[in-house]
């Protein structure tokens, strides 16, 4: 299938030919369709498959056709295990997102939180960040999830195994229940099924 196939529009299938994307990896064909139309998402997906760009590309299309006025609150939150994955993520969504306007964030552990905080103060409309760290800012206050629309937990499994369950049921009691969830692993275990079982509503499975 094409891009355009998959119903993204024009800004995005152009901003996807100028990365040089011709089209679609077998992830972004299955999910992209599936987050576009509101289900909730369990993906079996391994790193290297194109996963980000297959809940990156649907939520910013989603996003740009409902844009809010003035101040701008998290929107869509991504969780991920680790700093380094973290900010590949928040990398290649700004990438994706740069031509509609889109506003993306990565806050992590291991680094001074102030920075963090101040450039949360100017808003954003996707927020990539580490459990821990996460947890920290929303204690401060320094970052709402009350607008939250979209949560994606990736590399689930992975978060899971760094004993990240404690600060991920926390932030959930920070997150707005309306929303829609996509959980990414690359082993579908008893742990992640348990997970997917409290947080999903009612996901479409898939693998590739
Ligand atoms: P990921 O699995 O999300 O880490 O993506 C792996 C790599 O594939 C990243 O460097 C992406 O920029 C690249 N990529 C993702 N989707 C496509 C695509 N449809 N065509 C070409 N490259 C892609």
């Amino acid at each position: 299938s094409s891009f355009a196939e998959l119903a993204l529009c024009p800004e995005l299938q152009f901003t996807l030919k100028n990365l040089g994307y011709e089209q679609p990896t077998p992830i972004q064909s299955q999910a992209i369709p599936l987050v576009l139309r509101g289900d909730d998402l369990l993906a079996e997906a391994q790193t290297g498959t194109g996963k980000t760009a297959s809940f990156a590309l649907p939520i910013i299309e989603k996003l740009s056709k409902n844009p809010i006025d003035g101040y701008r609150p998290v929107r869509a939150l991504v969780l991920a295990p680790t700093r380094e994955l973290a900010i590949q993520v928040a990398d290649n969504t700004l990438e994706y997102g740069r031509d509609l306007g889109m506003r993306v964030i990565s806050v992590y552990g291991g680094v001074p939180v102030e920075n963090q905080i101040k450039r949360l103060k100017r808003g954003t409309d996707i927020l990539v960040a580490t459990p821990g760290r996460l947890l920290d800012l929303l204690r401060q206050k320094a970052i709402s999830l009350e607008k939250l629309e979209y949560l994606v937990l990736d590399e689930a499994d992975r978060m899971l195994d760094l004993g990240f369950i404690d600060p991920i049921q926390k932030i959930m009691d920070y997150a707005a229940d309306d929303r829609q969830t996509l959980l990414f692993t690359a082993t579908a275990d008893e742990s992640v099924e348990v997970l997917a079982e409290f947080y999903l509503n009612n996901p479409t499975k898939i693998k590739v």
